[in-house]
């Protein structure tokens, strides 16, 4: 077998080896099924095993209390934009968005769409962007927001521009939140939303599965008509989220990820490490501020995907080239922010920060910083 990169992928990421290794030996016989988990109905036993230990690890290590379901559903983060105010915009309501970059605005453009057909409106209550891009988290203070919206939809982690959310808003309207990039990454109190969704493939498993985590009482107020049964929340509530075939394999890898974290001391040592990850390598950028350039503001740092740029195009180039002969990819930036951007999801260990932290100190003396 060929050695295995260090994989600073933003997402598909970096899953634990010892899952993939797990995977591997069980692809053939399941449980002792004599047949692949791929092969198993999702109706039978044996899966029916692995979806309920999705759900368990999911509620212990996020702590999610009762008030609220947890449900999967497909399409990923990207199919929510369009479902969420679907489900959650009725007629003549408003709903506010707050734009931390590129995946607001592509969840504030789906809703856009819902919207205008139904007579319904969305309103920007808040905006990160400076004169150097997204480089903020707008305060409370400066969010203005409808008491009287249908909800409210922030990005706790923007993935392309290296933002984070530390503290959440306060809302009277229903706080509904896209994790994808950050979900199992730290504790959150998980009272404080009403609706959370998270693509998998960045912090819990494979791509193709999208968890959500929904309070009961938002359900009831949810629109039906006119809207197809398989898209509602509430029938995916009342099914189990086994109305039709449920990706089972990507449940299946979910719960050896959700097994990892577990097994290594849960989402609050996962925080630590993340904290630790993230610390050395913002170290690493400040040391050489005028060579490594971040603009994000210090106190909302992303601590999933940390970006810089280097002084010109031809050395971002040349350090992407340069890491990758050092078995280090996955470090272009997205094409809307450029430079690169260095993707600490959970399964990134820290050895592979110490290694990319060293080869930023040779490559900036190489280069004359
Ligand atoms: C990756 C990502 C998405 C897109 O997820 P899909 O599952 O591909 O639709 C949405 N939101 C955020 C914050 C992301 O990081």
């Amino acid at each position: 077998m060929a050695d295995r990169v260090i994989n600073f992928n933003p997402g598909p990421s970096a899953l634990p080896l010892t899952v993939l290794e797990a995977a591997q030996r069980e692809l053939l016989d399941f449980d002792g099924t004599g047949m692949s988990i791929l092969e198993h109905s999702h109706r039978a036993k044996p899966y029916g095993a692995v979806h309920e230990e999705v759900k368990q690890l999911l509620r212990t290590l996020l702590n999610i209390p009762e008030s609220h379901h947890v449900i999967f559903m497909q399409g990923g983060a990207s199919a929510q934009f369009g479902l969420i105010p679907l489900n959650l915009l009725t007629p003549s309501a408003s709903a506010d968005y707050v734009n931390t970059g590129n995946w607001s605005q592509k969840a504030f453009s789906e809703a856009r769409i819902v919207a205008e057909d139904q007579g319904a409106k969305v309103r920007w209550a808040g905006t990160g962007e400076t004169a150097d891009g997204f480089t903020r988290i707008p305060t409370q203070g400066e969010l203005e927001l409808d008491d009287n919206a249908a909800y409210l939809h922030i990005t706790s982690n923007n993935t392309l521009f290296g933002t984070q959310y530390k503290t959440f808003p306060k809302s009277k309207a229903p706080l509904v939140c896209d994790m994808s990039s950050d979900i199992l990454s730290c504790p959150i109190n998980v009272d404080d939303f009403d609706l959370i969704y998270a693509g998998a493939q960045k912090n819990a498993g494979p791509a193709g599965i999208t968890i959500l985590i929904i309070r009961d009482s938002l359900l009831h107020g949810c629109r039906t008509k006119g809207l197809p049964k398989i898209f509602r929340y509430g029938y995916v509530v009342e099914n189990d989220s086994l109305q039709n075939t449920i990706p089972t394999f990507g449940m299946y890898l979910a719960r050896g990820v959700l097994r990892w974290v577990r097994d290594n001391g849960g989402v609050a040592k996962m925080a630590e490490i993340n904290a630790q990850k993230a610390g050395m390598l913002y170290g690493a950028i400040d040391a050489r501020p005028a060579f490594y350039q971040n603009r994000v503001e210090q106190s909302v740092r992303s601590l999933m995907n940390p970006i810089f740029r280097l002084p010109t195009e031809e050395l971002d180039l040349a350090f992407w080239q340069e890491a990758a002969a050092e078995s280090m990819v996955g470090l272009k930036g997205h094409r809307l922010a450029g430079g690169i951007r260095v993707s600490l999801y959970n399964a990134v260990p820290l050895s592979a920060v110490e290694k990319l932290v060293a080869f930023m100190d040779d490559f900036a003396k190489k280069h004359g910083a």
